[in-house]
């Protein structure tokens, strides 16, 4: 299976169901798993034996999925979460506790930022922020002895930067470290950030893998090449005893391959409990079977969009790696090189006002706050989630009053266009 290519994987991967076997993976809507002897279920429970006792630990429906997940990225093994926030916080939080330390690009979804300058920093845990465009020196100054991991976004929610994934790779290794990608926008289908050097990869998998805005979920895979024992000191909790497991430990047990997703699995899972359930875990796999039908679209989309809007008297910029005049055209190419995703965001001439009748006109593209969904949705930041600021404030944070985040669904391209030109209109 894993020699196929990605889209045999799409539809294919996590399950091939045996003779009489159903042939759409089975909902497994059951809390637990009935064994004949006590032993048997203590063997589970010393992780001796595999096997499913509790959905909160394990579920075969959502293993099946992210085993899927899993085979796209390339990794050697995954997990479902049941959101793309309890994906991030299980992937940092798996290796670094009350006093560590990350380094993270600046540039990374709003409910990222908070979580790490907030909600971690109020669990002991410190964090640096970089730009994804710093220099080398001022990315290696960043690093301190109790950092664990670097953390950045392939292409940044909302500000769409395209993340330099082999230089971010190369730093953290040589500070002894793993690279986590949050891979949401360009999905395995156009990026596969394991390939650049990236260690573990997650997912809001409520975007494009879901795709229809049907599920809330997220999704995080290991690529098994980070070695844990080589830096024992620094991850105690892979490399020494797990109390809380009959004094196992991960990284020796379970090895390379197998240490990160046990240990997020058995430890972390165990006792947060954000699981995603099997009916979610469905639908989304329902997501995943088109991902690679669906993803050259939204790219298609994306770029006309953009370019049409970059040659419109009332637009004073566009903001899409696709397009020759962006700052990250470079990087795109070499990491998305069949595109990025449907996202765009563009700024016109008058500001909010601009942007409040613009919008109000669109007929196709409706106001959400969502994106990465089959049908185009826009958002205008300055009068939903930023209205607290004034002009002033908004243009210090790099976000203009006049500034719309546009997510190109599955229309036809020359529809959203159309609708578009005539929003523009007077
Ligand atoms: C939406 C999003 C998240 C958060 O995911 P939820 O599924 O909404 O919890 C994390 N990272 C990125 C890049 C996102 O776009």
């Amino acid at each position: 299976m894993n020699s196929n290519k990605i889209n045999t994987k799409c539809v294919q991967a996590g399950y091939t169901p045996g003779n009489g076997e159903p042939r759409q993976i089975p909902i497994i809507q059951s809390t637990t798993f009935k064994y004949d002897t006590s032993e048997d279920m203590g063997k589970l429970f010393d992780l001796e034996a595999s096997g499913y006792f509790y959905s909160r630990l394990q579920n075969p429906t959502c293993d099946m999925v992210a085993a899927k997940i899993a085979a796209l990225e390339g990794g050697c093994a995954g997990m479902l979460t049941g959101s793309g926030q309890a994906a991030n916080f299980y992937a940092m939080f798996n290796i670094c506790e009350c006093g560590g330390h990350i380094v993270s690009s600046s540039s990374i979804y709003g409910g990222t930022f908070n979580l790490l300058a907030v909600t971690m920093a109020k669990m002991g845990i410190e964090v640096t922020f970089v730009s994804p465009d710093c220099s080398d020196e001022e990315l290696n100054a960043a690093f301190r002895d109790n950092t664990k991991l670097v953390f950045g976004e392939t292409i940044a929610n909302p500000a769409l930067t395209v993340f330099d994934i082999e230089r971010f790779a190369k730093a953290a290794h040589a500070h002894g470290v793993p690279l986590i990608v949050d891979n949401t926008f360009p999905t395995p289908v156009n990026c596969r950030p394991i390939e650049w050097g990236a260690d573990i990869v997650t997912h809001s998998t409520t975007k494009y893998m879901d795709g229809h805005g049907s599920c809330v979920g997220g999704a995080i895979v290991d690529s098994g090449k980070f070695d844990w024992m080589t830096h024992a000191d620094k991850f105690p909790g892979l490399t020494t005893p797990d109390d809380s497991y009959h004094g196992i430990t991960y990284a020796e047990k379970f090895g390379k391959e197998g240490a990160y997703i046990t240990k997020a699995t058995a430890q972390i899972m165990r006792d947060l409990g954000s699981v995603q359930s099997p009916q979610s875990a469905f639908i989304l796999n329902l997501g995943l079977e088109s991902l690679h039908v669906r993803m050259p679209r939204h790219v298609e989309n994306g770029q006309a969009v953009a370019e049409f809007l970059e040659g419109h008297d009332k637009v004073v910029s566009v903001n899409y790696s696709g397009l020759k005049s962006n700052k990250y055209y470079n990087l795109a190419q070499k990491y998305l090189p069949n595109g990025g995703c449907g996202v765009v965001s563009f700024e016109l001439k008058d500001g909010r006002a601009a942007a409040e009748s613009f919008m109000k006109k669109l007929k196709l593209a409706a106001i959400e706050t969502h994106v990465a969904d089959a049908r185009t949705c826009c958002l205008n930041p300055a009068t939903s989630t930023h209205r607290q600021m004034t002009d002033e404030q908004l243009a210090a944070a790099g976000i203009p009053a006049g500034l719309i985040r546009m997510s190109c669904g599955l229309e036809d391209k020359e529809d959203l266009i159309a609708d578009i030109k005539q929003a523009l209109e007077d």
